[in-house]
């Protein structure tokens, strides 16, 4: 097998079984997007016919709806409310156990179980999402251990959207739609065929084992034409060349007040975003008061108990915590990880029950904020 066949290749719809057949036989547990209460979910998989063939989402501000096209196309929908953040970043994550012993307290650490994981169908909003989060429990001054297991066992197979949503704007977040890294293999879907590529020493490893023929290099501008169309096709955008400082002069804008009448508090948009890590603490007691379980859960800074310290609730409007979650996810995050905390999958926008629009509100809150729009300073 040449070089190119190693890192590149062709392989026909019918043979995608086989993927997963070489997955499998290496011990992953295989993920991927299913259909499941009429949205897409994540769930075990182990044959093709599992994936949602034919299938096709359409999203809108507040809405979300499967419909069957009859195509054969595999991932012909984008993305269901949960990106990889629930793989490595648990909802729930047993932390110790602690127990009554020799008249004191024995503390125990309580670590995951190592899994090998592997997701198909990750989008590029998707792996910017885990590159974001791996920022921010791998690679800063704290290394969570329970997430560095998790994320350990996973391998991940992306596929380039050639298909946005009403609500996606990726490509104004320079994330997507075609893929810009942490994926072990990525596949491209064109008629009856995937280009699929190696990103990691064991992408190519599974590569290989699945024996695809070197991609031409038609397949390869096609796959490429077809992502950049994809991207050209988008309809939302979001104007972040003002960052941080626009969002920091719109503090006092009067627009606040009108989000917050229309907002319900009700963490839909941060539960659902992949770069999002509010997390509380909660003790589990047995009722013998004997030992009790200290756990991690997600958390979101739209409620009422993540605002209280001290005493004291320090966000105590809902407008208090909306300003709070946009300023950190474009503003002050940039100047925190030096990133952007938004990808734009634009599932805040689909999952919001009122359906709260971030690119649009940002438009409001800076436009006169802008320096680009020639006025560095709003009203
Ligand atoms: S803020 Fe909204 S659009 Fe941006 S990454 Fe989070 S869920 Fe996606
Ligand atoms: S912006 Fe929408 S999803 Fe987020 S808390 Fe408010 S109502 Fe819920």
């Amino acid at each position: 097998m040449t070089r190119s066949s190693e890192t590149r290749g062709a392989l026909p719809l019918a043979d995608l079984q086989r993927l997963l057949d070489v997955l499998q036989a290496k011990g992953y547990r295989v993920v991927g997007p299913t259909v499941h209460d009429g949205a897409i979910v994540w769930e075990s998989i182990r044959r093709m016919s599992d994936l949602p063939v034919g299938w096709r989402d359409r999203q809108e501000p507040g809405q979300y709806r499967l419909e069957q096209t009859g195509s054969n196309h595999v991932f012909g929908i984008a993305h269901g409310p949960n990106s990889l953040k629930p793989f490595a970043f648990a909802p729930r994550e047993p932390l110790l156990q602690i127990e009554r012993a020799n008249g004191g307290f024995a503390v125990h650490s309580r670590l995951p179980q190592p899994e090998k994981i592997a997701v198909i169908g990750a989008r590029a909003c998707d792996l910017a999402g885990l590159a974001i989060q791996d920022q921010i429990f791998l690679n800063g001054a704290y290394r969570d251990t329970s997430y560095a297991i998790r994320r350990e066992g996973l391998f991940i197979v992306g596929v380039n959207c050639t298909r946005a949503l009403s609500t996606c704007f990726c490509a104004s977040m320079g994330t997507g739609p075609h893929a810009q890294g942490g994926y072990d293999l990525i596949l491209t879907e064109l008629d009856e065929m995937f280009l699929a590529e190696a990103g990691s020493p064991a992408g190519r490893e599974v590569l290989t084992d699945i024996a695809v023929p070197a991609a031409s290099a038609t397949l390869i501008a096609e796959a490429s034409a077809r992502v950049e169309a994809c991207a050209r096709s988008q309809v939302r955008r979001l104007e972040s060349s003002g960052m941080p400082q626009a969002l920091y002069e719109a503090h006092d804008h009067p627009h606040w007040d009108e989000v917050a009448a229309r907002c319900l508090a009700c963490a839909n948009c941060t539960m659902v975003c992949p770069t999002c890590f509010c997390h509380t603490v909660e003790e589990t007691p047995d009722l013998a008061g004997e030992r009790s379980e200290h756990a991690r859960l997600w958390d979101s800074c739209f409620t009422q108990e993540h605002g209280y310290i001290h005493g004291k609730n320090i966000r105590p409007a809902i407008k208090d915590r909306y300003r709070m979650w946009l300023t950190h996810k474009l503003a002050s995050w940039i100047e925190q990880f030096g990133t952007s905390g938004c990808v734009g999958c634009g599932r805040c926008i689909t999952w919001c029950p009122v359906g709260i629009d971030l690119t649009e509100e940002l438009q409001v809150l800076c436009k006169a904020s802008i320096p680009a729009k020639g006025n560095p300073k709003h009203a």
